[in-house]
This record gives C-alpha cells, structure tokens and sequence, in this order.
C-alpha cells in the first residue's frame, strides 16, 4: 500500500478509536450499524427492541468528530500514530529562556508547518487574552470559527466559557489567557494526534512560560491529558489539584462537552472547578 494511504488509515483508526472510547467513557456501549451492513437478524432478535439506552444514546452522539469535548489521546494500545512530517526543526521546551515573551514564542512558531494540521487551517490561533495572566486556560484546538477568526473559544463552547469566566466569576475575559493545545484545526474537529500534540507542546510549554500563570485550568481530556503527562479520564482527575512545572493545575470538563452534556451536575462541577481555580491563582 502506498506509504500516504496507509498513514492517512492508521490516522483515521485511531481518531476511530478515539471516539468510540469516548463514547464507551460516556456509557454509550454499542452504535447500531448501518442497514446495509447489518447481518439478517435471528428472528427472536427482530421482536426484541434494542435497549433504549443504547439506541438514545447513539442518536443522540456526535457524529463524525465534534469532540472539542471529552477528548481521548491515544492510548499506548493504539497503533503508532502517523509519523510526523517535520519540516520545521521542532522547539524543545527546555529552549524557553527567562524572559521568553509571548512575542517570542509567536515568531518562533511562525507560519508553522511542522505537522500535517497546517493543510487545512485558516488561520492560525495562537491564543487571546492578558499576557500577563493569573489564570490560564488550556483547551483542546481550534474549532471552525476559531480557525475563521484567528482567536481560541469563540464558537459556541467559546461563548460558555466567556459566559463562565465573566459572569461565573466576575471577571473580564481579557484578564485571563486562554490558548489551546495544537494551534491548528484538525479536520472535522477530530482529537490532535500524538504526534500533532508533540509538535505543538513546546509553544504551550512556551506560553505558559511567558504569561507565567498562578493556575493553569486544563479544559478536557487532551489538554489534562499532556499537561499530566499520561493519558487520563478527565471526569476522574477534574476538581483535583495537580501541578504542571510548579504552577498548581486543575483539570474541568470542556464547555463544549457540557453543551452537549447539559445537566445541572456537570455546569456544578465546572463551577466548582473555576471557582477554586480562582481562589487559588489570587490567594496571597
Ligand atoms: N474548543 C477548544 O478546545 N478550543 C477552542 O479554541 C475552541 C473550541
């Protein structure tokens, strides 16, 4: 098979995969296969109805996908993902000198084309907000009105969390910083591949650097995810402080999955979640 086709089916089994295990986090344990492809059912199985559940379950799921929610990053399981198609020489972290600005780390980045994402972008979304903020949010990567404007969260999920930040907890957007894990949409708003997060880490490594947040709130699977450095369930590990290089962090679930997981106990753990988050990055 020819070496692009064969990257382009691993890359799509593992966003494949990627979705069915965030499907199976959200208790959604079998999709109904299309009737073409469906075997002739035994004839008990035709009176008994599909559990509802199940069947709700799958209407109501994302189709293609939309997760900018509750992100999986591959597993050590999955297949090896794409090889990088580096044309940039990579930025270690470690680069980041004191007194990197985020000037700095924007000119570096450049008009990146260090993995394949930069194929199908607009534009470019570095991130938006106070370079010198006490809070910071992480989230997963440009959906297609960020990718149209150039500026992280101004979708629908965009609209929740600037509907958080400002009347949850009484502060102007502008106040904080807010970036994203890849800078660049993914096609269809897939979940970046290991190896698009790698290529990108160290500009949020640099940013993080430059703004020098008090707290770091990680918005969703992937950003968790590379900021803890393992793969990690975020309705787990959220409303928990953990540390990334020094500055505490607390991981929340995505505004985008509680859109679509609209229930009053989500919007009361999120709320939980940026509250302490506030409290901690203006203590003292
Ligand atoms: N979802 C994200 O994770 N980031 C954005 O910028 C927009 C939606």
């Amino acid at each position: 098979m020819d070496r692009s086709v064969a990257r382009e089916a691993r890359a799509l089994a593992a966003a494949a995969r990627g979705w069915l295990e965030e499907l199976a986090e959200e208790g959604v344990e079998a999709l109904p296969l299309p009737e073409a492809t469906q075997s002739p059912a035994p004839a008990e199985a035709t009176q008994s109805p599909a559990p509802a559940e199940a069947s709700e379950a799958a209407v109501k799921a994302p189709r293609g996908r939309t997760p900018r929610e509750e992100p999986e990053t591959p597993s050590p399981e999955r297949p090896s993902p794409p090889e990088p198609e580096a044309q940039q020489p990579l930025v270690e972290s470690e680069a980041w000198a004191a007194g990197t600005t985020l000037d700095d780390v924007r000119a570096t980045l450049g008009d990146c084309t260090r993995c394949r994402l930069h194929e199908g972008r607009s534009n470019l979304v570095f991130g938006d907000g106070n370079p010198e903020a006490d809070l910071m949010f992480v989230g997963e990567g440009p959906g297609e009105q960020e990718d149209r404007r150039g500026l992280p969260f101004v979708g629908r999920a965009g609209e929740l969390l600037t509907q958080m930040i400002e009347k949850g907890l009484g502060i102007p957007r502008s106040d904080v910083y807010i970036c994203n894990v890849v800078k660049c949409r993914p096609p269809a708003n897939r979940t970046p591949l290991a190896d698009e997060v790698s290529t990108c880490s160290p500009f949020l490594d640099g940013q993080i650097a430059a703004v020098k947040p008090r707290v770091i709130v990680a918005l969703g699977k992937p950003a968790a995810s590379l900021l803890l450095g393992r793969d990690v369930a975020i309705t787990r590990v959220r409303g928990t402080w953990h540390d990334y290089k020094g500055i505490p962090l607390m991981p929340t679930l995505h505004p985008a999955y509680i859109l679509r997981q609209y229930t009053a106990e989500n919007r009361r753990r999120v709320w939980e979640d940026l509250k302490a988050a506030l409290a901690r990055a203006s203590d003292g």
